[in-house]
């Protein structure tokens, strides 16, 4: 099919063998690529059950339908099962590593486990396995540096120390700088000793109507580069999200207590204090790779140490806000350390805040922590946790697991650990939008920011949650859309003109409805799976104590993050019913797996339906 290499990678770590599939058109038609595809190749080779840390589990760098051929299409989608929840889980990264992989598969397969530590060198549409005990035990910035020495044109995906040691919540760390943060699939390639995949330039796929493609490719990067609608998120990324997420009580701020804070605080954080230390090199900000841009350098000097990174909202919002500590230059050092340790900064910054107020609420103190720690705020300590917690040692190995872990190993604070199925939360109070918590509540992977908004923005007391299911339904699909097309979701493309872009590439007409059609079918598809698991929909797809406590000030005072427990319930059962999923147990229904082009799947959803009933009435008093 054109724009696909129609080709994937099978690395079997346990026997060294490297294998060549073709990937057929009728699979890329049902999934078409990036999550979709991910998905799909977990689902039918890793069963329900498998330990996402053993050598059963299988980790696939997918590329999307359009990565790496419209301006802002870097996505590539690392899928696996999720050692942090055990779910079917997916974290998209963007920069230059997924345009280059799309040179050669469509998507690579890591299976087994290797004795020893083994880097994976993809190259003229060939994978190598070598040796990688020169690399083991390094952070990610060293890492990069050495096999940059031997492979100078090349993008790689890495684990840093954390990963090695296991940790939950490890990251795939992308040419320093990008992450696949989310889940803890880092620690899924620690386990199979994968230090990294080094990628060489390839052969960019064939478009099937290359004039017209090539035309409207030159058009949007113009608009999306010069427009000045777009200029705030050309000027500041998403470094300026924290001026309005304290403005609307939705900000993280002191582990989500005080969701709403003055804009005076929330500007130590945000926009122009961050462009103060920006020093973006020309070859970046002139450079053709994507028109919007939204990551710069800085430089910083924390302590005595001068240090570049690529801070964005999530990482300063957890590593800072959530945490109380308000100080620029140490919060983009602690998202220099968690990319060198390769740690998710928002699990991270999530599990050290819950610590924070613990020992404000005197739940801990300095004979089990090992040294002093005043709370939110300690900048000192949270350096020393983010170190600790890599090594796992200490306080650090009861941290290094995430917040649900954390506080189950201490047997206290669970009521104010902010996690969605063991997933921590991200920087969005939910108490400061309607309907927004549903969409934690249910998405695939735990707490995730990126599976859908809903709109118009409004407050919680205002009126039913459910009367803004539809607005995140079809805002879920396009989220859903954009990890199968490997876009990015900051590029201000209609939904409509992405699957025009995408019927260029392949020469197929696509429209928006059917692209919808799939993006349900995934969805639906890894709902049976995580069934098939351990989700019983009913008792997990729900919120964490924290927001059902109203806020305490700010425009959300008042406001928790439903009317009441009967508006959630009625908001949820209207999203398993639109969805096509059983309205009570929020399964897929057969018959819906078999309007979606999916009838291999109505025997796994009827079994699912069945598990979940049986667990229900398990728990009933
Ligand atoms: S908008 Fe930002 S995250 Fe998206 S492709 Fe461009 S630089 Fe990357």
């Amino acid at each position: 099919m054109y724009g696909y290499q129609n080709k994937i990678a099978r690395v079997n770590l346990t026997t060294g063998k490297v294998t060549y599939e073709e990937l057929p058109d009728e699979v890329i038609r049902k999934f078409i690529g990036g999550k979709g595809l991910g998905y799909y190749i977990i689902y039918k080779e890793v069963p329900p059950g498998t330990d996402p840390l053993s050598p059963a589990n299988k980790f696939v760098f997918a590329t999307g339908g359009l990565t790496g051929l419209i301006p802002g299409s870097s996505k590539v989608i690392a899928v696996s099962k999720s050692p942090e929840t055990r779910l079917i889980s997916d974290s998209a990264a963007g920069d230059f590593f997924g345009p280059k992989l799309k040179g050669h598969f469509d998507a690579l397969i890591i299976e087994g486990k290797s004795e020893e530590p083994v880097y994976l060198y993809v190259h003229d549409g060939k994978v190598e396995i070598k040796d990688a005990s020169h690399l083991w035990g390094k952070g990610t910035y060293e890492t990069a540096q050495l096999i940059w020495k031997e492979h100078p044109s090349a993008s790689m995906a890495m684990i840093g120390p954390a990963s090695e040691r296991l940790s939950r919540i490890a990251s795939v760390i992308y040419d320093t700088q990008r992450a696949s943060g989310r889940g803890g699939l880092g620690a899924v390639l620690g386990s199979k000793r994968v230090k990294a995949v080094v990628v060489e330039p390839g052969e960019r796929p064939k478009v099937a109507e290359p004039e017209e493609f090539q035309k409207l490719w030159q058009e949007y990067y113009e608009k999306f580069a010069t427009d000045p609608k777009y200029a705030d998120q050309r000027t500041y990324g998403t470094t300026s999200a924290l001026w309005w997420a304290a403005e609307v009580g939705m900000s993280p701020s002191y582990n989500f207590t005080r969701p709403h804070i003055p804009f005076e605080l929330a500007d130590k954080l945000a926009g122009n204090e961050v462009k103060k230390y920006e020093v973006e090199p020309e070859w970046y900000i002139h450079g053709k790779s994507c028109p919007i841009k939204c990551a710069r350098y800085v430089e910083v000097e924390y302590k005595g140490r001068k240090i570049r990174v690529k801070p964005e909202y999530e990482s300063i919002a957890m590593l800072g806000a959530a945490t109380g500590v308000f100080d620029f230059p140490a919060v983009a050092y602690f998202n220099w350390l968690v990319n060198d340790l390769g740690m998710d900064s928002i699990a991270t910054g999530n599990t050290i805040a819950w610590l924070f107020e613990m020992v404000e609420r005197g739940l801990i103190g300095e004979d089990e922590i090992g040294f002093p720690l005043k709370g939110f705020g300690d900048a000192e300590a949270e350096e020393r946790l983010i170190k600790l917690m890599a090594e796992r040692k200490g306080i650090g190995a009861i941290l290094a697991d995430g917040v649900k872990r954390a506080c189950e190993r201490l047997g206290r604070g669970c009521e104010f650990a902010v996690h969605v199925k063991g997933m921590e939360s991200p920087a969005w109070d939910p108490r400061g939008r309607r309907t927004f918590a549903l969409s934690y509540a249910t998405a695939d992977v735990g707490a995730s920011h990126m599976r859908g908004w809903p709109f118009p923005h409004s407050l919680p007391n205002d009126g039913p949650a459910k009367e803004l299911v539809p607005s995140l339904i079809e805002e879920r699909d396009g989220r859903y859309i954009t990890d199968m097309l490997g876009v990015c979701d900051f590029l201000p493309y209609t939904k409509e003109e992405l699957a025009h872009l995408y019927s260029l590439v392949t020469g197929e007409e696509w429209t928006l409805e059917e692209l919808r059609k799939r993006a349900q079918a995934v969805e639906s598809m890894a709902r049976i799976h995580n069934a098939l698991d351990w989700v019983t929909p009913p008792l997990d797809d729900t919120i964490p104590p924290r927001w059902w406590e109203p806020e305490p000030d700010g425009p959300a005072k008042g406001n928790a993050a439903f009317i009441d427990y009967n508006d959630f319930l009625e908001a949820r059962r209207e999203f398993y019913r639109l969805r096509g999923w059983h309205e009570e147990l929020g399964v897929p229904l057969p018959e819906t797996m078999e309007k979606l082009g999916l009838p291999e799947f109505k025997e796994d959803a009827e079994r699912a339906l069945e598990v979940v009933k049986k667990r229900v009435e398990a728990n009933q008093p």
